[in-house]
């Protein structure tokens, strides 16, 4: 007598994104055979016709931020039918690259582009977790591969993922790569950055922008004050960060998300010439 396994059900739903992280996905299933043959896709509408977004889920991912009503009525009527809830990408995680939005009034963003804006009900840029609650983070921007991975086997393994919590300078170093913050004066966030990507942007001759938002122990103070010291000429660019809203300066995310406080502001804008006595003018 044989009796059938139910297999895990598993939802893909996209807010405010570029589906770059789902494209991730759909690039991984190669590697994947024996996962995806494992679970029941009952919804992914980049990757398949036929979608049920209805009923029960085991795990569901979410890759964007959340930008109009209509999002948080979704994530209100999914998050209690899953058991899992996963934010996918710096979007879902941190606000991303749609936060952009966040440093100008919200009407300002939409005349930009659109000459009509009488339609439009966007909100300002929430990551997920400002709305439901979130079990598991895959950062990056787009998410690692291979962490996307483990992260779909621990689920369907029920076990704790083995993420990483090491800065990107770790897998810079074993990739012999030499010190773009050192070498080269360049403003790389690898030493606050959490890795898991594989050190990729230094390895490909980018400094790191910290998509993957901070250690839990990352030092920003004294990283903006060795910049500084340094005379980083691009230090400045930190405050540009603001797509990654983790490390965005306070005005992205007033309710206090932001991990760089307003002194770290001041510490990395200060100008060199007043760092060396002489005048800011
Ligand atoms: S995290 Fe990056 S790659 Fe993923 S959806 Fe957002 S912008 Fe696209
Ligand atoms: S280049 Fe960037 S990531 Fe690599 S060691 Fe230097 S600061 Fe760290």
């Amino acid at each position: 007598m044989s009796s059938k396994v139910e297999k895990p059900k598993v939802g893909v739903f996209k807010l405010s994104s570029c589906a770059g992280c789902q494209m991730v996905m759909i690039y991984h299933h190669d590697y994947l055979p024996e996962v995806l043959n494992a679970t029941d896709i009952k919804y992914f509408k980049m990757a398949r016709r036929d979608n049920v977004p209805e009923g029960k889920f085991d795990v569901v991912f979410i890759e964007g931020a959340v930008t109009e009503p209509e999002h948080i009525k979704l994530l209100k009527e999914v998050r209690p039918r899953t058991k899992l809830l996963v934010a996918m990408g710096a979007c879902a995680c941190d606000g991303g690259v749609v936060s952009l939005k966040n440093t100008v009034p919200e009407h300002q963003v939409e005349s930009t582009v659109y000459s009509d804006t009488s339609k439009f009900t966007s909100i300002k840029t929430q990551p997920v977790d400002e709305v439901v609650k979130v079990d598991a983070y895959v950062r990056g921007c787009p998410v690692d591969g291979g962490e996307l991975i483990e992260l779909i086997k621990s689920a369907l393994m029920g076990r704790k993922p083995n993420l990483t919590n090491y800065s990107v300078c770790i897998e810079c170093k074993l990739n012999e790569n030499p010190c773009r913050f050192i070498n080269n004066k360049e403003a790389c966030m690898g030493t606050i950055t959490r890795g898991g990507c594989g050190a990729l942007c230094p390895t490909y001759n980018r400094p790191c922008r910290g998509c993957r938002g901070p250690t839990t122990d990352a030092n920003i103070i004294s990283y903006a004050r060795s910049a500084l010291d340094r005379e980083i000429p691009g230090r400045e660019d930190l405050l540009k960060r603001r797509e990654f809203a983790e490390f965005a300066p306070p005005n992205v995310y007033p309710q206090g998300r932001n991990v760089i406080k307003a002194t770290e502001v001041a510490i990395i804008s200060t100008p060199i010439s007043s760092k060396k006595g002489g005048s800011s003018q």
